[in-house]
């Protein structure tokens, strides 16, 4: 268990592969369940961070699997940043984005920036057409 008021951090790349997503969602459950985040709390944190870096893959880089996409796990204090990053297209209408079952792809939920404010305590995405996408993600834990 991480003591209170110490730092840690993670951070890697993988390619735009499906398979990657689970390889993702495990190091985020390992590195917050270190710091003390309940079940039901990791089980959010991972379905945030499935969110978020299938995002990265299917929209950020069409699939194209030789493109990175970074993940950053950031503890500071009890206090988790997940930093997802992608150096794809871009998001043309973030707002219109974040609505719910808005998707720019027919037979998807819309759903996944949904999932992430809600698991999450502070969202914020930062994109430039072109340039890519950058998802910050907050949560607390309350121990
Ligand atoms: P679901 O997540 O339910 O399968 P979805 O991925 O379309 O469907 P969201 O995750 O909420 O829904 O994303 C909404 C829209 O935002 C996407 O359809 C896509 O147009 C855009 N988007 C999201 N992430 C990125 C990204 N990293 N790069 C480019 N566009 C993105
Ligand atoms: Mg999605």
């Amino acid at each position: 268990m991480i003591e209170k008021n110490e730092e840690n951090k993670i951070e890697f790349s993988f390619m735009a592969k499906d398979e990657n997503v689970s390889s993702a969602r495990l190091l985020a459950a390992s590195f917050s369940s270190q710091m003390g985040f309940t079940l039901s709390e990791v089980e959010e944190i991972k379905v945030a961070v499935s969110e978020g870096v299938s995002n990265a893959i299917i929209h950020g880089y069409k699939n194209n699997s030789s493109e990175m996409v970074s993940m950053e796990l950031i503890c500071v204090e009890n206090l988790l940043t997940v930093i997802i990053k992608d150096k794809g297209c871009g998001i043309a209408n973030i707002e219109k984005a974040m609505e719910p079952m808005f998707s720019t792809i027919a037979d998807r939920m819309g759903l996944g920036f949904v999932f992430m404010q809600s698991f999450m305590d502070d969202f914020k995405i930062v994109s430039q057409i072109d340039e890519g996408t950058t998802l910050i993600l907050k949560k607390t834990c309350k121990l």
